[in-house]
């Protein structure tokens, strides 16, 4: 994992000289496991060593821009992660994290000096690939960069699961709830591109967080309702008028001449229930609009309806993602640690499957020696909180050597 940790350093710019760190092998064995955890999330899915563009347009991938090759004024271009690190090792790369249907531009016509090193040949341009500010380095609605020189406001970026741009907190039109009560996150502009989902959104989503409410309601929170009509004050009995009215516009919106039946809308996900659109069931209740991000909590894209009807508007719209819990980040990472965990096993289990029986036993006692010996022997640097030094992991090893030959020349098959 060594090779992904550092990448997932590359866009911070961070230098890795060639210097050892001198800690306590309790401060690696922690910091090991966070870099892991963090590069598993960003690169778990992604191949580092060829490049994807022959997988065609990849469901989600690590994408860099680089900013050498195809500075802001040029074309912006996307490469994966294999090509980050053969064919823009030395280049100056924004990290993107994760972007979904994206297939790879490396060397492509967008290049001008540059050829793919893993994968030369690929067509002109891939005119499937959405493109915005974030393939410059730029931001959010204040189009700014990451980390921001200038910014001394502490503020979590948060991705949009619809655009995949990435907001300040801030900047999203509500107080966003703890980073651990939601899900997933939908800014602003793209409620406006997706209205169905505001009906959805009373049931399902996540409430920001309230400025506390001056009114005298009864230990009842309301949200910051910043609908189109800010102006009027939000009390308690007109909140409900209020909401009709909106109700209203969404009705007229979305009620398409109604086709009777229900059997029009098959359900895919509930056999049980009754075939009807779980949507329009929404739409005639009350729901109000904001202009505001919402938050999501997990498994929430399983509730959205799958009727015909909505499997069309979604495609109209361009967000047959949201129905596909697959498409979620969370979904890539699993899918990165579970390749990771057979990766790791594999090359073992290989080796023994090719072995006879003597040569199975052999290699396992051995392995096992080694574990037991070598724990033992950190666990002594541990205990004192000494530093492991490279000498001192090398004397391990020519220790276990020569204490293995001794053993091995006494007897054959002992296992210690
Ligand atoms: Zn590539
Ligand atoms: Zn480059
Ligand atoms: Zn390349
Ligand atoms: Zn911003
Ligand atoms: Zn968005
Ligand atoms: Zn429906």
């Amino acid at each position: 994992m060594e090779a992904a940790a550092e990448g997932a350093e590359q866009g911070g710019g961070g230098a890795g000289g060639p210097e050892e760190p001198v800690v306590s092998l309790a401060e690696v064995l922690a910091e090991n496991e966070e870099l892991e955890k963090e590069a598993r999330a960003v690169l778990g899915g992604s191949d580092h060593e060829r490049c994807s563009y022959s997988q065609g347009a990849v469901k989600r991938q690590a994408l860099y821009a680089c900013s050498t090759c195809t500075p802001a004024g040029e074309e912006p271009a996307g490469i994966c992660l294999a090509c980050s690190y053969e064919c823009h090792g030395t280049h100056k790369l924004f990290e993107l994290y994760t972007k979904r249907n994206f297939r790879c531009d490396c060397g492509n016509s967008k290049f001008k000096n540059l050829q793919c090193k893993l994968l030369p040949e690929k067509g002109k341009v891939n005119s499937g690939n959405k493109y915005n500010d974030n393939f410059f380095g730029l931001y959010c609605t204040c189009k700014r960069p990451y980390p921001d020189p200038e910014d001394e406001i502490p503020d979590e970026m948060i991705q949009c699961i619809v655009c995949e741009d990435w907001f300040h907190g801030r900047h999203l039109g509500a107080v966003p709830p703890e980073s651990g009560d939601f899900h997933e996150m939908i800014c602003q502009a793209c409620m406006k591109h997706c209205h169905f989902l505001w009906a959805y959104a009373s049931q399902l989503a996540v409430p920001a967080l309230t400025k506390v409410n001056s009114l005298e309601d009864k230990g009842i929170i309301l949200n910051v309702e910043e609908s189109e009509e800010q102006k009027k004050e939000i009390k308690k009995e007109s909140g409900v008028e209020h909401q009709e009215k909106e109700e209203g516009k969404q009705i007229e919106q979305f009620n398409e001449p109604s086709t009777s039946s229900g059997s029009s809308c098959p359900e895919i996900v509930t056999k049980s229930e009754d075939p009807v659109c779980k949507l329009k069931e929404l739409q005639s209740k009350q729901f109000l609009k904001k202009d505001t991000a919402t938050f999501w909590p997990s498994n929430w894209r399983s509730k959205l309806c799958t009727c015909e009807d909505c499997l069309k508007m979604y495609s109209e719209l361009e967000v047959q993602f949201l129905t596909d819990e697959c498409d979620t980040v969370l979904a890539y990472e699993n899918k990165g640690t579970s390749d990771q965990e057979t990766d790791r096993r594999d090359p073992l289990m290989d080796t023994l499957n090719s072995m006879n029986r003597v040569q199975q036993v052999e290699l396992i006692c051995e392995y096992n020696d080694l574990k037991t010996e070598l724990t033992d022997y950190l666990r002594r640097f541990a205990d004192e909180g000494t530093v492991v030094k490279r000498e001192d992991i090398q004397h391990f090893f020519e220790e276990f050597q020569s204490r293995k030959r001794r053993r091995t020349n006494r007897m054959q098959y002992y296992c210690s």
